[in-house]
């Protein structure tokens, strides 16, 4: 073979292989630096999914401040950057003081190389229980304190840090009618269920959730104009404070406590072919 002939074929190669669509799992979500253009979507679902059009969520607003910024995970769809700006409004109307905003998603969702399976559609937010922090800098808010709420050995709110504000703080999320389903530490939706609320239909869509002990996780309906989002099933009728809760409590008490186990790397899915499209690389 020629050397001409060789060039050719390794050019030919070469269209080739650009001309294959880019399979969406392959992709290193975690690498955009923005988010795609367009129309805001939210593909696929919560645990294998991206988001196209994404919005940014302001560092700081009325009634919440973004923490751990330098992660860049704090991009979604604007329903959910919008719910996240209206219930900064009603913590600071109900004086609850400065809630501090964990992650949401990426700039173009995805999976994250570590800490959640889920986010990766734009509709997931973890908002953090711990409410006795002042608008701080932003360098300030990279490496705060996670407080648990929880006596992890006796299942139980611990009364030295879990108050009404933290109550009051899950049901302001929970009111939010684009809000499908909030974990929480049973331990923790235990104690809202033995309070005496005048109207209990919120409680319907806290579910319980090992973790989440020192933030609750906020997940969103699909919003209008996202055909390719994969929806949950509603949580089951009712406050969800019965036997389905007290599954998810120990037999026996203290429970031993060990190391926490390493985080596992998320499982490779293969990601809806709506993805390929967000990640290209804007032109
Ligand atoms: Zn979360």
């Amino acid at each position: 073979m020629g050397r001409g002939t060789w060039r050719g074929t390794v050019a030919g190669l070469l269209a080739w292989l650009l001309a294959l669509p880019l399979a969406a799992q392959e992709v290193n979500w975690s690498a955009f630096a923005t988010p795609s253009t367009g129309q805001p979507r939210s593909i696929g679902s919560y645990a294998n999914g991206c988001l196209a059009g994404a919005a940014a969520l302001p560092p700081e607003g009325t009634g919440y401040q973004v923490i751990r910024l330098s992660r860049n995970r704090y991009y979604g769809h604007p329903e959910l950057i919008d719910f996240v700006e209206r219930f900064g409004e009603r913590v600071a109307a109900a004086g609850l003081g400065t809630a501090l905003i964990g992650d949401l998603g990426q700039p173009r969702g995805g999976p994250m190389p570590a800490g959640h399976a889920s986010h990766q559609s734009g509709l997931d937010a973890d908002i953090w229980l711990r409410l006795d922090l002042p608008p701080l800098e932003r360098s300030a808010r990279e490496n705060l304190e996670a407080v648990t709420m929880v006596d992890r050995a006796w299942y139980e709110a611990d009364p030295d840090r879990w108050s009404d504000a933290q109550a009051e703080l899950i049901r302001l999320a929970a009111m939010d009618p684009r809000v499908e389903r909030i974990f929480l530490h049973p331990a923790l939706k235990l104690e809202l269920c033995r309070r005496d609320w005048p109207d209990r239909s919120w409680l319907r869509v806290v579910r319980p959730w090992y973790g989440h002990d020192e933030h609750f996780h906020v997940r969103l309906r699909c919003p209008e104009g996202s055909p390719d989002c994969v929806p949950q099933d509603a949580p089951p009728p009712g406050d969800g404070c019965g036997p389905e809760l007290a599954s998810w409590f120990p037999n026996v008490l203290p429970v031993v406590l060990g190391p926490t186990p390493a985080p596992q790397p998320p499982a490779r899915k293969i990601m809806p072919a709506a993805c390929a499209a967000v990640a290209v690389p804007a032109g």
